[in-house]
C-alpha cells in the first residue's frame, strides 16, 4: 500500500469547502454522477471511433443507498483509472482545482453564485467523513491493475491495489453525521430529479413497482389479473427534445416535451422555439412562449441551464436577455463558464454573446411566423405582446429587430404594424403642424364616450390597454418621428387633434370670469380645473379631461417609477372644460335666478363625470335625488 500527502498550500481545505458551500451541499451528487456519465461518454466515444475494442455492455450508472452502512455509492462502467491516472487526476489535478476554487471565492459572500459552479470530485467531502473509490481502467497491459484509493478528508490519503474488478468506478461516500439527510431515498431522489433529469446516460436508483398483466390469466369478471412486478428505478430520459433535430418532431413532441419539464403546468405553450448552434459556441435548447393569465405574477426562472445535460441552475439572469427570462424552456450550451477555472459569469464575453444571439434568434423566429403566418401571429399577439413590448423597452437591438412585426390593435379589434397604421391614420388625423396624432384608449370600458365621439369624427382609437403599454406609448414616441399618442379622454375631441385654428367664443372673457364660481361651487378645486374652451356647437356643455401629461407622470408614479417617488402622492389631475358655445352654457349668463343657475352647472358638471366614471358614493346618491327633483 501506498501512503501520500496530497501537496497542498491550503493546510486543511476539507472544513473551508464544507463553510462555503453550505447552503448548496446536495451539488456533490451532481459532480460525482456528471463524472461518471464523462466516463462513460468517453468510452462510448473510445470504442466509436475504433480506439478501443471493448464490449460496452450495460452502461447504466447506478446509484445505492446503504442506510445501515451510513454510505451512497456511485457506480459506473466507463473508461476507469489507473493507479497513475489516480495519483494524476484525483491527487493532483482535481485537488488543486478545489483549491484553486476555495481560493477564487473566498471573498464573495454570495454563496448562491457558488452554488451554480462545480466543485468536481472534492465536493465529495461536503457530506463525507471518508470517500473511496474502486476504479479499474478500460486498458489493458501491465499498470492497469483495479486500485482502490481513500482519503478521510485531510491531505493524507492510501492507494493500495487490489483484486480484480468490474471495469469502471465506484465512489463509495461514508456519509458524516451533519449530512444525514443524503441517506434518506426522498432527498437522493430528490436531488436527482433535479440534477440529472437529461442525463446522457441511464442512472438509476433503487426499484420501482409497476403492476403487469399476468398472461392467460383472467378474474372472475373476465378482465386480466395483474402482478406487482418490481423494476430498477431508471431516473432520467436519456435523448431529450433538445437534442433532436427540430425537422424531426412535430408540434406535439414539443407540446408533451413542456409537460415533460413543467408537470405542474397545465396550459399549452403559445409557441416554441428551438435553438440550435455551433458557432461561434455550441448551445441547444427549446423555449416556449407560455400563456401568461392576466393579473397573474409573471414567473420568472422557468428557463433551466444545462451543461452538457447537466442541469446547472434556473436562475438564469445574464445569461439569457433579461426579457426572455419571462419565457420557459431549456439551453444547454458546454460554453457557458461554470467551472472556476474560467472566468466570472457576469463579465464574460461568451456569455454576453450567447445572450445576444437567443435575442436574435428569438427575433427572427417572431419575424418568421409573422411573415409566413400572419393571421396566426396576430390570434396569439395579445398573448405575446408583453413578451415584445418588454424586449423592445429593454433591449435596443430587439427594439430595431421587432419594429418590424411589434402590432398595434385598436378598438375594432385589428392589428397594424406601426407603419402601416401611420399610413392608415394619416390622412384624417394629421393635425396642422403635420403631426399625426395616433389617439388612444387604456379601457374600453371606462373611456367608452371618448372612444365613441372620436370614432363619430371619422377617428381610429388604438387599444393599449397592456401592463406595459404606458412606458411603450413613451417609448414609441421617442423612437417614432412625427407621430404623437393621446389618450382619448385627455382633451376634448376638437382638442385632441387640432387641425386649424380654434373656433371665436361665443362667451366673453368677462362672462366666463363670471361663470367660474358657479362651476368651481362644491367641486374639489385640487383635482378639478376648471376652464373655458370653444368647442363646437355640438360637442358636450361640459366634458371632464385627463391631461396627457399629467395621467402619465401618475401613472409611472403608481408604477413604481423611481424618480418619481420625489413627487409624493400627487393627486388626480382633471380638467373640467366648459364649451363656451354650446347653447346650454351660453343661456346660462342669461339666467338670473341664482339658484337655478347652480344647479344646472352642478348637474352639468356631474354629467360629465359620470361619462369619465368619476360619481360614486354620495355625489352619485345626490345627483340620482338632483334628477328625479327636476324632472318633477
Ligand atoms: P473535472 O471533472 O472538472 O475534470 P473532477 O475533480 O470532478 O474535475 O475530476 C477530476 C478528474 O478525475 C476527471 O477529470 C477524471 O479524469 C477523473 N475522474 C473523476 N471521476 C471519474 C470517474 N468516475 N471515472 C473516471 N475518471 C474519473
Amino acid at each position: 500500500m501506498q501512503k501520500g500527502k496530497i501537496n497542498v498550500q491550503t493546510e486543511n481545505i476539507f472544513p473551508v469547502i464544507k463553510k462555503f458551500l453550505y447552503s448548496d451541499h446536495e451539488i456533490f451528487l451532481r459532480e460525482l454522477i456528471s463524472n461518471a456519465t464523462d466516463a462513460t461518454e468517453k468510452l462510448k466515444a473510445l470504442v466509436r471511433s475504433g480506439k478501443s475494442d471493448v464490449e460496452l455492455g450495460d452502461l447504466t450508472i447506478r446509484i445505492e443507498l446503504d442506510k445501515e452502512a451510513k454510505t451512497l455509492k456511485i457506480t459506473d462502467r466507463g473508461i476507469g483509472m489507473t493507479a497513475e491516472e489516480v495519483e494524476k487526476y484525483i491527487n493532483q489535478i482535481a485537488f488543486s482545482s478545489a483549491e484553486e476554487f476555495v481560493e477564487k471565492f473566498k471573498d464573495v459572500d454570495n454563496a448562491n453564485i457558488i452554488g451554480h459552479f462545480g466543485l468536481g470530485f472534492y465536493s465529495a467531502f461536503m457530506v463525507s467523513e471518508r470517500v473511496e473509490i474502486y476504479t479499474k481502467t478500460y486498458k489493458k497491459g501491465p499498470g492497469t491493475k483495479a486500485v482502490r484509493w481513500e482519503c478521510d478528508g485531510s491531505p493524507e490519503y492510501t492507494l493500495e491495489e487490489i483484486k480484480s474488478r468490474d471495469r469502471g468506478t465506484e465512489i463509495v461516500l461514508h456519509i458524516a453525521d451533519d449530512a444525514q439527510e443524503f441517506l434518506e431515498e426522498s432527498r437522493i431522489l430528490e436531488i436527482l430529479n433535479k440534477y440529472c433529469r437529461f442525463l446522457p446516460v441511464e442512472i438509476q436508483f433503487g426499484e420501482e413497482t409497476t403492476f403487469e398483466e399476468i398472461e392467460g390469466s383472467k378474474d372472475k369478471d373476465g378482465n386480466p389479473e395483474t402482478k406487482e412486478v418490481k423494476k430498477p428505478r431508471i431516473i432520467n430520459n436519456t435523448e431529450p427534445l433538445w437534442k433532436k433535430a427540430p425537422s424531426e418532431l412535430s408540434d406535439e413532441d414539443y407540446e408533451k416535451f413542456y409537460h415533460e419539464l413543467y408537470p405542474n403546468q397545465f396550459d399549452k405553450p403559445l409557441f416554441h422555439i428551438h435553438l440550435n448552434v455551433d458557432y461561434p459556441f455550441n448551445l441547444t435548447g427549446i423555449l416556449y412562449f407560455p400563456k401568461i393569465k392576466k393579473n397573474v405574477e409573471v414567473q420568472k426562472d422557468k428557463i433551466q441551464l444545462y451543461s452538457n445535460q447537466v442541469f446547472i441552475t434556473d436562475s438564469v439572469e445574464n445569461i439569457v436577455p433579461d426579457f426572455l427570462t419571462l419565457l420557459h424552456g431549456v439551453i444547454d450550451s458546454p460554453d457557458i463558464p461554470l467551472n472556476v477555472s474560467r472566468s466570472y459569469l457576469q463579465s464574460d464575453s461568451n456569455v454576453k454573446k450567447i445572450s445576444n444571439h437567443i435575442s436574435k434568434k428569438v427575433a427572427d423566429k417572431l419575424d418568421e411566423l409573422f411573415r409566413n403566418d400572419r393571421e396566426s401571429f396576430e390570434a396569439k399577439w395579445d398573448d405575446i405582446k408583453v413578451f415584445i413590448e418588454y424586449g423592445m423597452l429593454s433591449d435596443e437591438k430587439f427594439y430595431d429587430r421587432a419594429s418590424k412585426f411589434n402590432l398595434l390593435k385598436n378598438t375594432e379589434g385589428k392589428y397594424f404594424t406601426t407603419e402601416e397604421y401611420r399610413e392608415k391614420i394619416k390622412a384624417n388625423q394629421t393635425d396642422k403642424d403635420d403631426i399625426v396624432i395616433a389617439l388612444y384608449a387604456s379601457d374600453e370600458q371606462e373611456q367608452y364616450s371618448y372612444i365613441e365621439k372620436a370614432k363619430d369624427r371619422g377617428y381610429d382609437v388604438l387599444l393599449m390597454d397592456g401592463v406595459l403599454d404606458n412606458h411603450f406609448v413613451d417609448l414609441m414616441e421617442r423612437k417614432l418621428e412625427k407621430i404623437r399618442f393621446v389618450r382619448v379622454d385627455a382633451e376634448s375631441i376638437d382638442k385632441l387633434i387640432v387641425k386649424e385654428e380654434a373656433q371665436v367664443s361665443k362667451l366673453t372673457e368677462e362672462e366666463q370670469k363670471e361663470l367660474k364660481p358657479i362651476f368651481e361651487k362644491d367641486l374639489d378645486t385640487t383635482s378639478f380645473n376648471v376652464q373655458f374652451e370653444s368647442l363646437s356647437e355640438t360637442e358636450d356643455p361640459v366634458l371632464i379631461t385627463r391631461p396627457e401629461f399629467m395621467r402619465r407622470m401618475k401613472d409611472m408614479q403608481a408604477m413604481g417609477g423611481g424618480q418619481m417617488a420625489f413627487m409624493g402622492d400627487m393627486p388626480d389631475s382633471y380638467n373640467v372644460i366648459v364649451n363656451t358655445n354650446n347653447p346650454l352654457v351660453t343661456k346660462l349668463i342669461e339666467d338670473k335666478d341664482e339658484a337655478h343657475k347652480e344647479i344646472v352647472a352642478k348637474q352639468l358638471v356631474d354629467l360629465a363625470k359620470i361619462a369619465q366614471g368619476l360619481l360614486k358614493g354620495k355625489d352619485l346618491a345626490e345627483f340620482v335625488k338632483r334628477s328625479i327633483e327636476i324632472i318633477k
